[in-house]
């Protein structure tokens, strides 16, 4: 019997364990893989503020650190972004094999119990709360619970078994492939971001630097647009970039560009983190977001459990707090995302090409903003939405 069951050992679902733990509860975290954090499916980058807000930051597991973003048109219009600017993903690249790791550990410090190679096969409802039904290590185990917080990434089971998600659209997820490069030679002081309709359809290409000449070149795309898969699209990216140097990895993965959902809670179930589709829609980064949306969910569980109270009605107030933290950017980049899938490769390179070579990091939002409108005068019907 635990006072919290959390579902999923990535960024959302540690931190939501550490935090319940350190408010006194009983919890225990399930990952279904055998070692936290690998495979690793993602390209690692986050912002330095959406980092150290919930964690004190560790040289070990940063990777490398970068001072900004290179942003190129489909004819390779070079913008550049300072880090400030850039958004969530760009500050610094993580070594999520560790970082994942650290954080789960700082969860079993502050009091949970971690299983891994355990994995959520669904829960019944109880006349106290919830029986949670556990594979662990080929054995079949229940526990009981007050809570349970699914963490368990995109296409949630929990999620959906709780009927809180549905199976994503084709046009709401991205479908990524991506190498670890060794060997690679490049200015390892930015993240590099590739637009096109035909290089990325509904995404992008990024080159995410690693240190020591290594890089995560990967690519994103809607499976609703594109012709071929992500892997692909990927092999092509590198060919016309002239990308060089030893393939060390490679994984295929995806992620939501849902945007917003209106409740990610009910009866005795929070969900955070990709699975309650908090990744960006424009960028689709989800650490930040999914570290948050933890921690308001761990708060949220010891509040309850002091309350007795474990309805859909209280834990509303997890959704309260992760909207008021980040809905408003979810809603923003998802109208944001839907204008950029508008625009033509031709419209992609003129708006690059007005503000390519300007002194970005010295100009204000508001600056760039009025320089795109000047040679882009359509804009400002979906910037006026952006920022109202
Ligand atoms: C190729 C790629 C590149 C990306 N690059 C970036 C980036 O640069 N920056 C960024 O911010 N985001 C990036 N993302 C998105 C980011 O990886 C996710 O948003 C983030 O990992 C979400 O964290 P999470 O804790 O919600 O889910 P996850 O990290 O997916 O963790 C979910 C965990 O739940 C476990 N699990 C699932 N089902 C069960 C079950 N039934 N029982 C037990 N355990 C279960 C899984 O094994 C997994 O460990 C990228 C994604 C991809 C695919």
């Amino acid at each position: 019997m635990f006072d919290v069951v959390v579902v999923g050992a990535g960024p959302a679902g540690s931190m939501a364990a550490k935090t319940a733990a350190e408010k006194g509860l009983s919890v225990l975290l399930v990952e279904k893989r055998q070692e936290i954090g690998t495979p690793v499916r993602c390209a690692e980058g986050i912002s330095k503020d959406s980092l150290s807000r919930f964690v004190e930051i560790d040289r070990k597991w940063i990777a490398a650190e970068v001072v900004g973003a290179k942003i190129y048109a489909p004819d390779m219009t070079e913008v550049v972004l300072a880090e400030e600017m850039a958004g969530n993903e760009v500050g610094f690249v993580l070594e999520r094999k560790i970082f994942d790791r650290h954080l789960a550990r700082l969860a079993a410090k502050a009091g949970a119990e971690v299983f891994v190679k355990t994995t959520a096969l669904g829960f019944e409802r109880t006349e106290g709360g919830l029986k949670v039904k556990l594979r662990r290590l080929g054995e079949d185990w229940e526990v009981e619970t007050k809570i349970l917080i699914g963490a368990d990434g995109v296409e949630s089971r929990i999620g959906r078994e709780a009927g809180i998600i549905k199976t994503l659209k084709m046009s709401e997820i991205e479908s990524c492939a991506q190498y670890l490069i060794s060997g690679i030679d490049i200015d390892e002081k930015y993240t590099y971001f590739y637009l096109g309709n035909d290089l990325a359809p509904g995404g992008y290409a990024w080159i995410f630097p690693k240190g020591d000449k290594s890089a995560n070149v990967g690519i994103g795309i809607l499976p609703s647009l594109a012709k071929m898969p992500a892997k692909q699209y990927l092999d092509r990216f590198i060919e016309k970039v002239g990308v060089r140097g030893k393939i060390v990895e490679f994984v295929a993965g995806a992620v939501p560009v849902y945007g917003e959902i209106s409740t990610a809670v009910t009866d005795n179930i929070m969900l955070c983190g990709d699975a309650a589709y908090h990744s960006d829609p424009i960028t689709g980064g989800g650490i930040a977001n999914a570290l948050a949306a933890g921690y308001h969910a761990g708060v949220v569980a010891a509040e309850a459990v002091e309350a007795k109270d474990y309805s859909a009605g209280f834990l509303r107030r997890y959704d309260e707090r992760w909207k008021s933290d980040f809905g408003l950017k979810l809603r923003r980049n998802k109208k944001l995302q839907e204008f950029f899938l508008k625009l033509d490769d031709a419209t992609l390179n003129r708006l690059a090409r007005s503000i390519s070579g300007k002194k970005i990091e010295e100009m204000s939002v508001q600056a760039i903003i009025m320089e795109l409108l000047k040679t882009n005068p359509s804009l400002i019907e979906v910037l006026k939405d952006f920022f109202s």
